[in-house]
């Protein structure tokens, strides 16, 4: 009861508005139960100045996606997890707590819904308008599902996709190339590192120098040049003697692009990460500084949005004439493609999405984001966590490699957690290594797991994860449902299901589970069922989609899938 109180007081619960959130670490419970405990950690982390983009209004990444619908809510959500029993079942929408349900402890604590809308209604318009009635919110991936990890958790994924574009257009790594990028916030803001450890250098363009201070101030961005022509200086020496090196630029991506061709300067590979799949509070169109941008989306948003979308096909024709010239180019995940086809650039598509061109591979064998948290606050629990997995998989010097520089370079944010995509058959071995360890007192305080929504069997994404899925079925979102369905069956502490993502409202439908490692012999069941099914639904994903290493996977693995003969 004195845990309640004390963290009621520290949390400033009742207050209904802005305040500074950090997790609270330690071994001792405040809730009913770790499930409900890592919850509420794990809300609180995506809160963290650290972590979170705007916390004052519950942003955490990905232009407007949010932790809580309101900060009265947020007290609401606390409340109720501090409450909420062994049996019971919370149920969240849009990032409002809605109803507490008898379940039994086998069930999920928590089952979140975000920003979902009947499809012929799932527009940008028709969202903001239930926003502004304040009956949504944006939940993007794992803002509103609470296993945000701050710029780590995307890092990863960012520095597989540069290695692999290494090794497939260089067949190297990215020593000596030069790769031109734009946006450093949450997800984009790991691009400067990612590129770093794939040993390439790296122009990051940013219009907010805020984002750009707080990139350096974490290492994962090493320096930032004045003007244009100082970066690409910059940039070359660094290629010449083959140093990686990553440089911040403090301007508008869409001024920059045409400036570099006009200069003749073409990078060796073109990306963006600006938050292009919102044209309202993500993307700045350019003709404005930051300041006045700002102004505008409150002012004029209709206007607003006009400009940024004239902006974002500049953007995409710069790309495609770059692409022209030479460059590999691809997109990253954030719609600016499809946006651009809304000002008329027809040939958008003719740059391939990331998914298709690196990671599908990876899906088709269930690897995806396993990512996980130390609830201790301790960061020596997840250096405990590195070694026992180097110990469990000795065999995979990929990872090994991994994990020593991340343990090495990065810092952690708000709570201490790690990234490390896995496959099919090791994330459960991970997950009960975790509850040995627990049980075993080597941690000091239970592991939550979980992952990114963009995972092999999660998303139904046609511009992103099931871009040109080879049977066609790109827009087929059963598969993601199956997969949120599957989470709940087998027994994952929570679910979430949401609408929009990274592409935006209307353009992709994805799933997320989370699970906690709390030393018991129910949660290493749990713990096994859910890290075995989840990338299962993966595997049969793809295997159904006819792809023949998801196929091989499934057969040697044991993902049971059943025969249909078509007459
Ligand atoms: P964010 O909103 O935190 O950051 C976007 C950044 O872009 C901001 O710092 C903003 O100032 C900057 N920016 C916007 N317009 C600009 C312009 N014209 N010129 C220069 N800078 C500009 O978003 P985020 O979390 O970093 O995500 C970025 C995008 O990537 C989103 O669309 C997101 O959905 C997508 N995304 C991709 C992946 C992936 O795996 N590839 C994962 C998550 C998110």
């Amino acid at each position: 009861m004195r845990q309640k109180e004390k963290i009621i007081k520290e949390l400033h619960i009742g207050c209904g508005g802005p305040r500074p959130v950090k997790a609270p670490g330690g071994a001792e419970l405040h809730c009913k139960g770790w499930y409900q405990e890592a919850a509420l950690r794990m809300l609180c982390n995506n809160l963290d100045p650290d972590n979170g983009e705007n916390p004052d209004e519950l942003i955490v990444y990905g232009g407007l996606g949010k932790a809580a619908r309101n900060w009265e809510c947020f007290d609401a959500i606390v409340r109720t997890l501090l409450d909420l029993e062994n049996d019971e079942t919370l149920l969240m929408q849009s990032g409002k707590p809605v109803a507490v349900l008898k379940t039994s402890k086998s069930a999920p604590r928590i089952l979140i819904a975000n920003s979902n809308l009947v499809p012929r209604w799932a527009s940008w318009d028709y969202f903001h308008k239930l926003d502004r009635m304040g009956l949504m919110m944006y939940g993007q991936m794992t803002a509103g599902s609470w296993i945000y990890i701050g710029t780590q958790g995307i890092l990863q994924g960012t520095y597989e996709t540069f290695a692999s574009l290494g090794q497939k257009h260089y067949q190297s790594d990215l020593r000596g190339k030069i790769i031109v990028t734009a946006g450093l916030g949450g997800m984009g803001g790991a691009q400067p590192l990612a590129v770093t450890m794939a040993k390439g250098v790296a122009v990051c363009v940013e219009i907010d120098q805020s984002r750009i201070e707080k990139r350096l101030k974490k290492h994962y961005l090493d320096t930032q040049a004045p003007t244009l022509d100082e970066a690409i200086a910059k940039a070359q020496e660094a290629a010449k003697n083959k140093t990686p090196l990553s440089i911040g630029l403090c301007a508008n991506i869409a001024d920059i692009l045409p400036a570099m061709l006009q200069k003749g300067f073409i990078p060796d590979v073109i990306t963006d990460q600006t938050s292009a799949h919102d044209e309202l509070n993500g993307y700045f169109p350019r003709g404005l500084t930051f300041a006045q941008a700002l102004q505008l989306r409150k002012a004029e948003p209709e206007k607003y949005k006009n400009m940024a979308l004239d902006s974002m096909a500049l953007h995409v024709r710069a790309i495609l004439e770059m692409q022209k010239r030479g460059a590999v180019a691809f997109d990253y995940g954030n719609n600016l493609r499809a946006q651009a086809m809304k000002r008329g650039v027809d040939n958008a598509m003719d740059y391939p999405g990331f998914v298709p061109a690196y990671i599908r591979e990876l899906f088709c064998r269930g690897q995806g984001p396993f990512r996980w948290v130390a609830l201790s606050g301790n960061p020596e629990d997840i250096r405990v966590t590195d070694r026992e997995l180097l110990r469990l998989f000795p065999e995979k010097t990929k990872m090994a490699n991994w994990l020593k520089m991340a343990g090495e370079k990065i810092e952690h944010m708000g709570l201490p957690s790690r990234i490390c995509w896995l496959g099919y058959g090791e994330r459960e071995k991970a997950g009960k290594l975790f509850n040995d360890l627990v049980r075993e007192g080597k941690v000091r305080a239970p592991i939550v797991i979980g992952r990114d929504h963009l995972d092999c069997g999660s998303v139904a994404s046609p511009y992103r994860e099931t871009e040109a899925m080879k049977d066609g079925s790109d827009a087929v979102a059963d598969w993601a449902i199956l997969n949120c369905m599957s989470n709940v069956a087998s027994g994952a502490a929570w679910v979430s299901f949401h609408d929009g993502g990274g592409v935006g409202i209307g353009y992709a439908l994805h799933a997320g589970q989370v699970t906690v490692a709390d030393g018991t012999d129910e949660s290493e069941k749990k713990l096994i069922t859910v890290l075995r099914n989840d990338p299962a639904t993966g595997i049969a994903r793809h295997a159904d989609a006819g792809y023949e290493t998801a196929i091989r996977v499934a057969e040697t693995k044991g993902v049971k899938i059943p025969m249909v003969n078509m007459c």
